[in-house]
């Protein structure tokens, strides 16, 4: 356990991290804390009000470089750019590290730590294995990059002790300032272009996702998406135990996870600690796509080598719903679904959403256009799409990537989003789906992708269907 006591740290950061790390750092009796931000006070009086029982110093507008040299410790929130006044301080002798190293730091060594990362689905996969662990009668803790619950809140949660359960979403600038950061079950889901303003190249993104592995010892696992090249190339010379999870038809797994010939079960097999394979219906869950089947894979492996139940991942899958605006089952008229992935913003995540969609179904894409290639959308479509309906300032561009594709199904214009859900429930069917996916970002039409997804749902209201009611069972 790391001692702080009469110590003087540099908390980096003024938002919801940067605020739990100053109290968690007083409260274990640093000497001082000096919270330090590039932003002016003027811009950040709320979040100070946020500490005014803390005796921090503060630091604003700017960082003053003998600051972080004369420290004995610097913490940076996630988020926070690679800074010159770090690397004096390391240049100093000043360890710099991550919140969530702090955190792993704290951690009780009979507790278990789930860590998942990856360019998508680590929300889903996260918030997944969160309520399997839920179930396993054991105090746990979900959170990291995930919603409102900063790492470090577990060190003073119950779950931080003897069989505790603590699932922590991870991001790749997290990992960038870790140094022992080591997950009992480590999951990477995948890695697709992302974050190369920050990170350069794909192959620096790639490595700091794999550094997921880089910490964990021999009795610990990793877990690997065996379809995804990045990340089986970040496999090579891990310590841990390798199980990969694989949702291609036909995939054997020795190892790991993958799904029956009908994909009516997830196979877990030779996972330690259980049995030489066990089986869970895909029924369990009401998410739906193959990319949320390998969420599930991969929850389900890194809950199961931490020793959660097969009959706690049983009743942990029943009672998940699907995060917000991720693929979410709203509403239903005679028998047509309707989906909000309006989190979809980017076109590799809405491939992975439509891609062997078990209904036929119609897209509403569009939005700010984000300058990739349409074709990968298109690719995942082939087969399942019945229409395409457009809104936005990227409707052109996509409509023109749907000729070049050579798209069989009609592309439609729309005024607005209920023109859209409209025009899309007229070109509907029973059987059928109307999916809110639009590979774009939100900001020519809504105030961010939360606020689309609403609008949407008020649009399937008016075109007369059933709001679907998924709270927790
Ligand atoms: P993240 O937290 O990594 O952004 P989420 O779980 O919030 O991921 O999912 C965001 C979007 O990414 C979803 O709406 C879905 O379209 C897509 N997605 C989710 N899981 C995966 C996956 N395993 N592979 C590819 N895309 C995915």
């Amino acid at each position: 356990m790391l001692d702080l006591t009469g110590k003087t740290v540099v908390v980096v950061g003024l938002a919801q991290t940067g605020i739990a790390v100053a109290r968690f750092c007083h409260r274990r009796g640093a000497a001082r804390v000096i919270l330090t931000d590039g932003k002016p006070a003027e811009q950040l009086g709320e979040r100070m009000a946020q500490l005014a029982d803390v005796p921090v110093e503060w630091e604003l507008g700017g960082m003053n470089e003998r600051t972080f040299t004369a420290s004995d410790l610097v913490v940076m929130s996630p988020g926070v750019p690679t800074l010159p006044e770090m690397t004096a301080a390391r240049a100093a002798g000043v360890e710099v590290i991550a919140e969530i190293e702090l955190a792993y730091r704290c951690f009780h060594p009979g507790a278990k730590l789930l860590a998942i990362t990856g360019t998508n689905g680590k929300s889903t996969t996260t918030a997944l294995a969160g309520a399997l662990c839920a179930q396993a009668g054991r105090p746990s803790f979900c959170g990291g990059n995930l919603g409102n619950m900063p790492l470090i809140d577990a060190v003073d949660h119950p779950a931080n002790a003897e069989r505790g359960l603590i699932v922590a979403e991870v991001a790749a600038f997290m990992l960038e300032n870790c140094t022992s950061f080591a997950a009992d079950a480590g999951v990477l889901t995948n890695v697709t272009p992302d974050h190369l303003d920050r990170f350069g190249t794909m192959e620096r993104y790639a490595e700091m996702k794999g550094r997921i592995w880089d910490w964990q010892r021999a009795d610990q696992v990793a877990i690997a998406n065996a379809a995804d090249p990045w990340v089986v190339a970040e496999t090579a010379g891990i310590r841990s135990q390798l199980l990969w999870f694989d949702s291609r038809p036909g995939a054997d797994v020795a190892r790991g996870a993958c799904l029956s010939a009908d994909r009516t079960e997830i196979l877990l097999r030779g996972v330690p600690g259980a049995a030489d394979e066990e089986r869970y219906p895909v029924d369990d869950l009401v998410i739906v796509g193959n990319h949320n089947l390998e969420n599930a894979m991969g929850a389900y492996l890194a809950a199961r080598a931490c020793g959660v139940s097969p009959d706690a991942i049983r009743a942990g899958a029943r009672s998940y719903r699907p995060l917000p605006h991720r693929m979410e089952w709203i509403g239903e008229k005679d028998d047509v679904r309707f989906y909000d992935d309006s989190k979809g913003t980017n076109v590799a995540s809405v491939a992975a959403s439509v891609r062997g969609f078990p209904r036929p179904l119609v897209l509403v894409a569009g939005g700010v256009d984000k300058g990739g290639s349409y074709a990968p959308m298109l690719e995942a479509l082939d087969g399942v799409c019945k229409g395409i309906v457009l809104i936005g300032a990227a409707a052109p561009l996509i409509r023109k990537a749907c000729e070049a594709h050579g798209a069989a199904y009609p592309v439609i214009d729309a005024a607005d989003m209920h023109d859209a859900v409209a025009r899309a429930t007229a070109l509907c069917t029973r059987g059928d789906a109307v999916v809110l996916s639009p590979a774009c970002a939100s900001y020519d039409m809504f105030q961010n992708y939360g606020h689309r997804g609403r609008v949407f749902r008020e649009a399937v209201a008016a075109v007369g269907a059933r709001r679907l009611d998924l709270a927790p069972a």
